[in-house]
């Protein structure tokens, strides 16, 4: 059985998850519904600190809030002692109204407007990660007008991009993100950092990817990095007081993957930093990591009902459930793949293959491909799990569907997080053209 943290089957064959039976949770929130298990989010959160705890290494972990920002999440990364990345001014908005604490959040982007600098320096948070030339003028000029200064760390690509399985070293790195490490573009931003007065630049960044599963990629990104920074110690006396490799830790969707634990990725990046370090023969910087889906993914699951049912004789079964591509973009953007269970009847006899269908006007709205389940009714509500993180953070409305709101579960009990999306919402922003009706 493919199951997550608290997940089990109760005495009545449903799933459960945190002590909360699934069929109350659907009957009492309604379907589409996100359940997260908050238990199995502080787990993966400790796994992180502890590994850094032990080594004794400075570090912070910053929860890549893209994976799934809400209130409730940026609270819990905070009871958590995480950090906090956002990419931008709304997941800044939400960290702040969350009052996350301000010195523990990162920016990240490629494009970041005056506007979102302009936020994030009168709330003072602990860092940008700058990323072009264009931004470092303009975090330099902001500061010199409202008088302060802000930390940054440059982000770099270092020639490594590492996939699920495998890794591959570009010596043209062609990415929209960060300066490139290799052409000399990395080395212009280091001197145009030294020499703006509001710019305290504390060290570099890179991310080299996602769904990561070995540690090479880390391992050779940090190896190219010290090389540039051996040279700068001795060029231009620098010396990175953070050295921040990214997230893209790998989780388990499927009985294919096999992710590492916390604990082997953060102790080999350390001793490759360790190694790194004494063979420059420089100071030990603080190592910051950001993990985004290996915090939340597999603590996220969610619930469908079952609706229509559609054979093809010798071709296949489509059973469609009540939400789809609007709130899991994944399969129809990446070809995600992610396990299921009829929640319902969980230990009923496999008895067919069928395809799970969303109910958008796409045909590529398909959330699991030949998938073997029970024999499954209208009615009947199926689970997929896996879907804490880039679910409802890239949730849509597309069809004019509402979101589903979010619920965490810890200790049996279930609070929700985030309500439902009602009709009204829907209409809220839209203005109409006739002066009678309202606006
Ligand atoms: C997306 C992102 C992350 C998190 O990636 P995951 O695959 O969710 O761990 C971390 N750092 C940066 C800069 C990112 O863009």
């Amino acid at each position: 059985m493919f199951f997550h943290g608290t997940s089990k089957v109760n005495d009545k064959g449903h799933l459960e998850i945190g002590g909360v039976d699934t069929v109350k949770l659907a009957e009492q929130y309604g379907t589409p519904l996100y359940v997260y298990d908050v238990s199995l989010i502080r787990e993966r959160a400790r796994g992180f600190k502890k590994a850094f705890d032990d080594s004794g290494v400075k570090a912070q972990v910053a929860y890549a809030s893209k994976a799934f920002s809400t209130i409730a999440m940026v609270q819990l990364a905070e009871d958590e002692g995480l950090s906090l990345d956002v990419v931008s001014g709304g997941e800044l908005y939400t960290a702040i109204a969350a009052e996350f604490p301000a010195e523990r959040i990162h920016f990240h982007g490629n494009n970041k407007s005056k506007e979102e600098l302009e936020m994030a320096l009168q709330h003072e948070i602990g860092c940008i990660v700058v990323d072009n030339f264009y931004e470092l003028e303009l975090i330099q000029s902001i500061c010199e007008t409202i008088n302060k200064t802000m930390k940054v760390l440059l982000r770099v690509t270092p020639g490594v991009e590492a996939h699920t399985h495998d890794y591959i070293t570009t010596g043209q790195e062609d990415s929209k993100f960060g300066f490139n490490l290799q052409n000399g573009q990395a080395e212009k931003a280091l001197l145009q950092a030294l020499e703006f007065n509001r710019i305290e630049l504390l060290g570099l960044h890179c991310h080299i990817g996602s769904q990561i599963f070995e540690t090479t990629g880390f391992i050779v990104a940090a190896q190219k990095i010290f090389d540039k920074l051996n040279e700068w110690k001795n060029t231009f006396a620098f010396e990175s007081k953070v050295l921040n490799l990214g997230g893209g830790f790998g989780i388990r969707y499927t009985n294919d993957d096999h992710p590492l634990q916390a604990a082997q990725y953060v102790s080999e990046i350390i001793a490759e930093v360790q190694k790194q370090v004494e063979k420059y023969e420089m100071q030990m910087p603080e190592i910051w990591i950001e993990p985004g889906r290996s915090l939340v993914g597999d603590a996220g699951t969610t619930l469908y009902k079952i609706g229509s049912r559609k054979e093809i004789p010798n071709i296949r079964k489509y059973v469609a459930i009540d939400g789809g591509m609007s709130d899991n973009i994944r399969p129809a953007l990446y070809q995600a793949k992610y396990e299921a269970v009829i929640a319902n009847k969980v230990l009923a006899e496999t008895e067919e293959t069928v395809s799970i269908a969303g109910k958008c006007c796409e045909s590529g709205d398909m959330l699991i491909w030949d998938i073997p389940l029970p024999k499954s009714n209208s009615g009947d509500l199926l689970a997929v799990f896996c879907t804490g993180a880039y679910g409802y953070a890239m949730a849509n409305n597309y069809n004019r569907i509402p979101r589903p709101p979010v619920v965490f579960i810890e200790n049996g009990e279930a609070k929700l997080v985030v309500r439902r999306e009602t009709y009204e919402d829907l209409i809220q922003m839209d203005l109409s053209i006739k002066a009678k009706i309202n606006n």
